[in-house]
C-alpha cells in the first residue's frame, strides 16, 4: 500500500481542484459572464459543489484518515490529519442533496438579487431569500451546535472556526460602544474634511494604472494574479499561483478604486503567500476569514489611510492625475481619505462607523437563523437598526437591506468575520510596528515589502496550523480583544479631528 499520508494528500489536491474550478465559475459569473448564462451556470456550480462534497466525504478519505491516525506523525502531518478530519466530520453532516440545493438556489438568488437591487425592490428578492435562509437553517440543524449555544454558532464555525455567539456578543457590544463614542466626538469637531476633492474627475485608466503601481509595490505578483473590475470588489484564488482581484472604478469618485484595490491586494498577498510546498492541504489554506480580512483591512486602513503611506504615494498620485489635485495639500488629502460621516453603505463606510454596520447585520442574521425574524420584516428591521446604531435611515432598499451580495450567496455568519478582521488587523499593526525597525519611516519611503515579508512569515505561511485566536496571541502576545482597535481609533482620529474621548 502507498504511504497513506501521500495518498491522502493526493485525494485532497483533487478535492481542492474541484473547489477551485467551482471558484473559477463564480469568478467568471461576477466578472464577464453574460446575464443569460445564469441558469446554466447555476446547474454547473451545483454539479461541481456536489462532486467536491462527494469526493471529500468518500469512504476512501475516511479510510486514509484512519490509516494516518495510526502512524507516527510530525506536527505538520498531524495538523493535516486533524483539520481534514474535522472538516470531513462537518461535511458528513450535510447530505449531498442539501449541498447541491444550496449551490443551485444561491447561484439563482445572486442573479435575482442583482435585478432586485437595481430595481430597488426587496419584494422581488424576498421569496428566494426566504429559500436561502431556510436552507441555511437546515444546514445549521444538520451540523449542530454546542449545548447551550445558538444555531448561528453552526454557521459561524464554517467561516471562523471556534467563534460563537457567546464570544461575539460582548465583543461586538464593546466595539459598538467604542465606535459610537468616537463617532460622537468626531461629529462634535469643528474640523471638516474637504471630501469634495475626492469627487473630481479622475480618469479611469489612470486610476487603474495607479492601483497597479501600488499593488506592485505591495509585492502582489502579477505573474501569479490579475486585477479586473466587478460591481462588488472581491478576491478569489484557485492556487497561490493564480489569484484574482477585482476593484471598481468611478470616474468621479477616487477612493472606491484605490482602497478597493489595496484591500483586495491584502487578501491577494495572503493567498499568494501560502505555503507552496503544501498546496491543497490545510497547511496551505488561510486560517480563517477573520484572519483573511485582517490582512485586507491592515493594508487598506492601518497602512493605506496612514500619513506615512501618503507621504510617499501622494506625490505619485498627483503626478498621475496631472492638475486634478495640484491645489490640494498632502494633509488635506490625508484628512479627506479619513473622512468620518454616518452613511448608508457599508463598503463605503469610514473606520469609525464600519463596525456599526456589521453589528446591524449580526443582530439581524442571528434573528433570522433563530427563526425570530421573518424575511418579509427584514427591510423595516434593517432600517430601524440603522437609524438607532448608525444614525441614518435608508430611503430605498438598494441603499439598505439589498446593498450587500452576501445573503444572496448564502454567506450568513460571514459578516462578523469583517469585524474580527478589523480587531486582528489593529493588533497585528501594533506588533508590526514593534517588530519591524523604523516601521513608519519605511512606509514613508515607499518600502511596503518589509511589511509583506513580516506578514508572510507571521501569518500567511502558517496556514491552518493555529486557530485565529491562537495565531493572534502567538504574533501579538495577547488574545484577540477590542483594545488595540479602540486605541487605534483614538490615535488616528483624535489628532485628525482635534478631539478626545
Ligand atoms: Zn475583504
Amino acid at each position: 500500500m502507498d504511504n497513506p499520508l501521500k495518498a491522502l494528500t493526493d485525494e485532497l489536491v483533487r478535492v481542492h481542484d474541484l473547489a477551485a474550478i467551482h471558484e473559477l465559475l463564480d469568478w467568471d459569473q461576477q466578472t464577464f459572464m453574460p446575464r443569460a448564462g445564469a441558469e446554466a451556470r447555476a446547474r454547473q456550480t451545483a454539479l461541481l459543489a456536489g462532486l467536491a462534497h462527494e469526493r471529500f466525504t468518500s469512504d476512501r478519505i475516511g479510510e486514509l484518515l484512519d490509516a494516518c491516525s495510526n502512524m507516527d506523525l510530525s506536527d505538520d502531518e498531524w495538523v493535516v490529519v486533524d483539520r481534514v478530519a474535522r472538516d470531513r466530520k462537518r461535511a458528513l453532516c450535510l447530505p449531498t442533496s442539501l449541498v447541491e440545493e444550496l449551490a443551485r438556489v444561491t447561484s439563482e438568488a445572486h442573479q435575482v438579487w442583482v435585478t432586485a437591487r437595481s430595481a430597488k425592490r426587496f419584494d422581488l428578492f424576498e421569496e428566494i431569500l426566504g429559500r436561502v435562509i431556510d436552507l441555511k437553517r437546515q444546514k445549521a440543524t444538520a451540523v449542530g451546535w454546542p449545548d447551550g449555544g445558538h444555531p448561528y454558532d453552526a454557521l459561524l464555525d464554517g467561516y471562523e472556526p471556534g467563534a460563537t455567539v457567546a464570544f461575539l456578543d460582548p465583543l461586538i457590544r464593546e466595539v459598538s460602544d467604542e465606535s459610537s463614542k468616537a463617532l460622537q466626538a468626531v461629529m462634535g469637531s469643528s474640523v471638516s474634511p474637504r471630501t469634495d476633492i475626492l469627487r473630481r474627475g479622475f480618469s479611469v485608466e489612470k486610476q487603474e494604472a495607479f492601483c497597479r503601481r501600488v499593488l506592485d509595490a505591495m509585492g502582489f505578483d502579477f505573474e501569479a494574479g490579475r486585477l479586473d473590475e466587478s460591481a462588488h470588489p472581491f478576491t478569489t484564488s484557485f492556487d497561490p499561483h493564480d489569484v484574482r482581484l477585482t476593484t471598481r472604478y468611478h470616474g468621479d469618485y477616487l477612493p472606491a478604486a484605490i482602497f478597493g484595490a489595496i484591500h483586495e491586494g491584502g487578501h491577494g498577498l495572503y493567498e499568494q503567500g501560502l505555503d507552496l510546498d503544501h498546496i491543497g492541504t490545510p497547511l496551505s489554506e488561510p486560517g480563517s476569514l477573520g484572519l483573511h480580512e485582517s490582512q485586507s483591512r491592515l493594508w487598506e486602513n492601518q497602512i493605506g489611510r496612514s500619513l506615512p503611506f501618503w507621504r510617499f504615494w501622494y506625490p505619485v498620485l498627483q503626478e498621475t492625475f496631472g492638475d486634478v489635485l495640484s491645489d490640494v495639500s498632502l494633509e488635506a488629502f490625508h484628512l479627506a481619505v479619513n473622512g468620518v460621516r454616518p452613511s448608508l453603505i457599508r463598503v463605503e463606510a469610514d473606520e469609525v462607523t464600519y463596525n456599526l454596520h456589521i453589528a446591524v447585520r449580526y443582530e439581524l442574521e442571528k434573528a433570522l437563523i433563530a427563526g425570530d425574524l421573518a424575511v418579509g420584516d427584514l427591510p423595516e428591521a434593517w432600517n430601524e437598526r440603522m437609524e438607532s446604531l448608525v444614525g441614518v435611515r435608508p430611503e430605498s432598499d438598494s441603499d439598505g437591506v439589498l446593498q450587500d451580495v452576501h445573503w444572496s450567496m448564502g454567506l450568513i455568519g460571514y459578516f462578523p468575520t469583517y469585524l474580527l478582521g478589523n480587531l486582528y488587523a489593529a493588533q497585528f499593526a501594533v506588533a508590526a510596528r514593534e517588530q519591524i525597525t523604523d516601521f513608519d519611516d519605511r512606509i514613508a519611503a515607499g518600502d511596503l515589502m518589509s511589511l509583506r515579508e513580516w506578514l508572510r512569515n507571521q501569518v500567511h505561511r502558517q496556514g491552518r496550523r493555529y486557530e485565529a485566536p491562537q495565531l493572534v496571541e502567538r504574533v501579538t502576545g495577547r488574545p484577540p480583544s477590542a483594545e488595540s482597535f479602540s486605541g487605534y481609533l483614538k490615535e488616528r482620529f483624535g489628532p485628525l479631528y482635534d478631539v478626545t474621548w
